[in-house]
């Protein structure tokens, strides 16, 4: 059976002194995240997720979802009554705002526990997850009506929320969207089109689902420009907030899909379902892009949690599993052969999605810290940094994370043997589960080019100059401390490739584009591995400080681990950065008539 622990530890440690909650008091929401708040969280949390999701993960997978005649959907065994749960110990309600029913904590003390929820469940969270975002939009950009009607209960988890942009003809280019919404007399919208590949579109979890769906008006400019947003209700409701009459919107089938089975993917018809308009008419990517942006951050998590899960996993069975005898002679010799994790070989593969997870783990909680700090902060300068930052990070922890994530748990997968390729173990589900992540929320080759083409040019390069400003400043402050010269000499290393192809692209992009679009996505993994052997040099740092606690056995493992990160994952920058340099001629060479 597949075993799950919350990584509590690791968490704490990243969020007091790495990230350091402690030194953002003046941004509103932290008075109530003390370090009793914190921990009871994550330990209640984690114990939640523990004993009542993760039971649940394989069965998801087993049975799946299933659409009934009538059009309704149901849920796995045992997800109604885990939601329920859910909902009642308000798990969904931490980071919300308190004017909705929300506990108003930062954003990054619920970023921890959605990291949870997502290694042992993923397609269960995505439920809430999905709602999330809709919520995010609905604060940012809904009318006051708007949110009185619908914020409440979608907050408290009593309703779900989708997003649906995705139709038979596009996915990546929203301006081929065909969706139609009609203006009827009482200010309403009559919305007609089919979607496809809507999550959590249809189920048994909550009495009403608030869908969000682009569309376009009579006469919209026919392209990315005349997409509007619309709130369509699963159920009407009245202004006293009562349930009416089912509105024309239903599921028309369910999608057979490789992973997440829990989750309900679905085709929507839209019949002339009646829907309102969401800010400005033609503006809908504009409103859409609140809620991409949290559900772009949300998805870098997926790749964590089933880096994460598996690695526990395969730890598990590397202490287990008998097979061959160390290179430097028996180490267990009273049994038939030694454990695998005896073996470089085996080593090498833990040690690599061990290291990728602990920095992982500081870049989302940093990035999440960011979001509360850019949207909560009482000092202006402050918040435009912040923003800058979420900005750029963006596509980084998404593609990075998903790309990495889902490579970890083949890796992991790999260390079972054939073990690992049957189901008995759990290992195929993580990597099936772990795959969509490099697709949706735009798939990460879509992510590189947003990176390359929109964020580092955005503001004449402001967000990229902070970012660099800021890892070359860290260098420079510890560049004479002996101790972490081991981490700051590869990080200085991986920089300095960062720039030179940061500059490569000023001088050969914009001439040639396709010299950007070919480097993009090894552009967005040298970004990447900068960023996360930041996050690694800072836990170094503060791991070195702590050696003389009681816990100097973990913090000099920390600093092994950051070791390894620096020796085996971040001189992969010079790769990339040589095949950025290579530039787009023999990829683009070939007709397409040669393929
Ligand atoms: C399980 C699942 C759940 C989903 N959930 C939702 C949901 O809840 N709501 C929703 O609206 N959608 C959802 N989607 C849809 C998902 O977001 C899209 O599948 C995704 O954005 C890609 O669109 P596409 O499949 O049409 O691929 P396409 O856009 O056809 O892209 C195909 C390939 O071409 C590449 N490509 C396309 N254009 C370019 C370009 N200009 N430059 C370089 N490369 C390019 C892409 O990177 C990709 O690799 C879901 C999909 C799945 C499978």
């Amino acid at each position: 059976m597949p075993q799950y622990t919350p990584p509590i530890r690791d968490t704490r440690f990243v969020l007091e002194h790495v990230v350091g909650l402690d030194r953002h008091a003046n941004v509103d929401g932290f008075a109530n995240a003390t370090p009793d708040t914190v921990d009871a969280v994550l330990e209640e949390g984690g114990r939640f997720v523990a004993e009542v999701l993760f039971p649940l993960n394989q069965v998801g997978d087993q049975e799946g979802c299933v659409r009934h005649d009538d059009g309704s959907v149901t849920t796995a065994a045992g997800f109604k009554e885990a939601y329920a749960q859910f909902v009642e110990s308000g798990w969904g309600t931490l980071s919300a705002p308190e004017a909705y029913g929300g506990q108003a904590m930062p954003h990054v003390v619920s970023t921890a526990f959605q990291e949870y929820m997502i290694s042992a469940n993923m397609a269960f969270a995505m439920y809430p997850g999905l709602a999330h975002g809709a919520i995010a939009a609905l604060v940012v950009k809904g009318s006051d009506e708007q949110k009185a009607k619908y914020l409440p209960r979608m907050v408290s988890g009593e309703w779900g929320g989708t997003m649906n942009l995705t139709e038979p003809q596009c996915g990546t280019d929203l301006g081929l969207i065909r969706t139609k919404a009609e203006p009827n007399a009482d200010g309403s919208y009559s919305i007609t089109g089919t979607k496809i590949f809507i999550s959590a579109g249809e189920h048994d979890l909550t009495d009403n689902i608030i869908h969000l769906v682009l569309a376009k008006t009579p006469g919209a400019p026919d392209s990315s420009k005349g997409i509007s947003l619309f709130v369509v209700p699963k159920v009407m409701v009245g202004d006293d907030g009562s349930l009416g009459r089912r509105n024309a919107v239903s599921c028309g089938s369910i999608e057979h899909k490789m992973g997440i089975h829990g989750n309900s993917t679905c085709v929507m018809n839209y019949d002339g379902a009646t829907g309102w308009l969401v800010g400005q008419e033609n503006r809908g990517l504009n409103a859409m892009f609140v809620m991409m942006n949290e559900a772009r951050l949300a998805v870098g998590i997926q790749g964590l949690g089933q880096s994460e899960v598996a690695y526990q996993n395969a730890v598990a069975y590397a202490k287990d599993r008998l097979q061959g005898r160390s290179l430097t002679g028996a180490k267990a010799p009273d049994k038939v052969a030694d454990p695998i994790i005896v073996h470089p070989d085996v080593r090498r593969t833990l040690m690599g999605i061990r290291a990728f997870n602990e920095a992982a783990r500081a870049l989302v909680l940093w990035t999440a810290l960011q979001a509360d700090i850019g949207h909560r902060s009482d000092d202006a300068g402050q918040r435009q940094a912040a923003e800058d930052h979420m900005g750029l990070l963006t596509p980084v922890v998404k593609g990075v994370l998903t790309d990495r994530g889902f490579a970890n748990a083949v890796e992991a997968q790999q260390l079972f043997g054939g073990h690992g390729y049957i189901e008995e173990w759990g290992m195929s589900q993580f990597v099936r589960d772990a795959r969509i992540a490099m697709i949706y929320e735009g798939a990460n080759g879509i992510q590189a080019m947003d990176l390359v083409g929109r964020k580092l040019p955005k503001d004449g390069g402001r967000a990229m100059m902070g970012f660099l400003a800021e890892v070359q400043t860290f260098i420079k402050d510890h560049g004479e401390d002996s101790a972490l010269t081991p981490y700051t000499a590869p990080l200085q290393a991986g920089l300095n490739d960062l720039q030179a192809a940061t500059m490569w692209f000023m001088q050969n992009a914009f001439a040639k584009p396709d010299n950007a679009g070919a480097g993009a996505t090894d552009y967005m993994h040298l970004f990447g591995l900068v960023a996360l052997g930041y996050m690694s040099a800072r836990i170094a740092k503060a791991a070195l400080a702590r050696q003389a606690e009681a816990a100097s056995d973990r913090m000099a493992a920390r600093l092994v681990t950051s070791r390894f990160f620096m020796e085996r994952l971040l001189p992969e920058t010079a790769t990339r950065l040589a095949r950025i340099k290579a530039g787009a001629d023999t990829t683009m060479a070939l007709a397409a008539e040669a393929f």
